[in-house]
């Protein structure tokens, strides 16, 4: 199998080109044909030698993922992709339009191992990690249908299939990637890393000092309901996470979004949102409220927009910012936590 040329860093595409006997600056050359003008085709590499377009394109392959599917939400705002990877395994990826903002949520492995009650994905149990290159894929899939109609990705959430902390070389070599000053330039400010709560990976995200958001999904104010749903809880506790996630607060002073879904009946009554409030009181953070997706296998029900309001009030009066997630692209499985693929 041909290697992925997304795979490759700015230093090894240097290394490789250095290799191959090349002068200096063919390395900016050809990642700003790619990362820049979004040029997958190395045959058509402008100012390139005859014989390096055909060994790039002869060594490596340019499109790591391919969409075979698109279904879009009623209102149009949604967009869901299917897309199929080299070994034949499947992954999805939503596009979101709002009024000020373009957003992506991409996916980092397929399937996922942690297993939370809720969600698809996890009820479909993990085959594989992602590589980068088929991270970054997803990225300028999205950034190439976009610039057909002269539209610009604004956000990206990796909040998609998988759990990005148990896969954390990979995104974050996609991230550098993505981000890097000679090609697609996208501000690690704009991108938000969705985590179920793997203390030591937050613990080295933090060293890492990026300036990326991180998201925990939190989704209970007790060990005894978290358990219930989120089997990482039993290993990093919910005392742990959130010592954890102060440090991290304290090294970065960077404000923490927290998720919570609400559940009817299981972590939504006033005394839920009364301990959540006292967990994160003093903290720099911001709660999104998340009314649960329905899935196949959790019987449970999302609280009403009357419930979810109720809790929200008492987190305001207890001075912790927060906000009701939209709903978005429900009606065709693209809500959060209902990323699901036959396998
Ligand atoms: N593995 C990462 C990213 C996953 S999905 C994580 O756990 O954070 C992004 C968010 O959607 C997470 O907060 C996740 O817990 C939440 N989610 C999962 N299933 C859901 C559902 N059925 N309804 C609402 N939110 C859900």
């Amino acid at each position: 199998m041909k290697r992925c040329f997304f795979d490759l860093s700015f230093s090894e595409l240097s290394e490789l080109l250095k290799e191959y006997g090349e002068p200096d600056f063919r390395a900016k050359q050809i990642w700003q044909l790619v990362y820049k003008n979004l040029n997958l085709s190395p045959e058509t590499f402008p100012a390139v030698p005859k014989e390096l377009r055909q060994k790039l394109k002869e060594d490596f392959e340019f499109a790591p993922i391919s969409a075979i599917k698109k279904v879009v939400s009623q209102d149009k705002r949604t967009e869901k992709y299917l897309f199929q990877l080299a070994d034949g395994k499947k992954i999805e990826a939503v596009l979101m339009y709002y009024r000020e903002r373009i957003t992506i949520c991409i996916s980092t492995q397929v399937g996922c191992a942690m297993n939370c009650a809720f969600c698809a994905t996890g009820q479909m149990g993990f085959t594989r990690n992602l590589s980068a290159g088929e991270i970054i894929g997803q990225v300028l899939f999205f950034a190439a249908e976009l610039k057909l109609t002269e539209k610009k990705l604004s956000n990206i959430v990796v909040m998609g299939m998988g759990e990005p902390f148990h896969n954390f070389e990979n995104v974050m070599k996609a991230i550098d990637t993505i981000n890097h000053a000679e090609g697609f330039q996208f501000g690690e400010r704009r991108i938000t890393v969705s985590t179920v709560g793997i203390v030591p990976m937050i613990e080295k995200f933090t060293k890492a000092k990026r300036q990326i958001n991180l998201a925990i999904s939190l989704h209970a104010p007790s060990n005894k309901i978290r358990d219930q749903i989120l089997p990482i809880n039993k290993k990093y506790p919910l005392e742990k996470l959130l010592e954890t996630c102060q440090i991290y607060v304290d090294k970065t002073h960077r404000r923490l979004t927290f998720e919570y879904a609400l559940i009817s009946g299981l972590n939504d009554s006033v005394e839920d949102a009364m301990r959540l409030s006292k967990l994160l009181r003093g903290m720099l953070c911001h709660v999104n409220l998340i009314p649960l997706n329905e899935t196949k296998k959790f019987e449970r029900k999302g609280s009403t927009m009357e419930r979810a309001n109720d809790f929200k009030l008492i987190l305001d009066k207890a001075g912790i910012p927060c906000s009701i997630r939209l709903k978005r692209g429900v009606d065709i499985g693209a809500g959060c936590g209902q990323l699901v693929t036959q396998t």
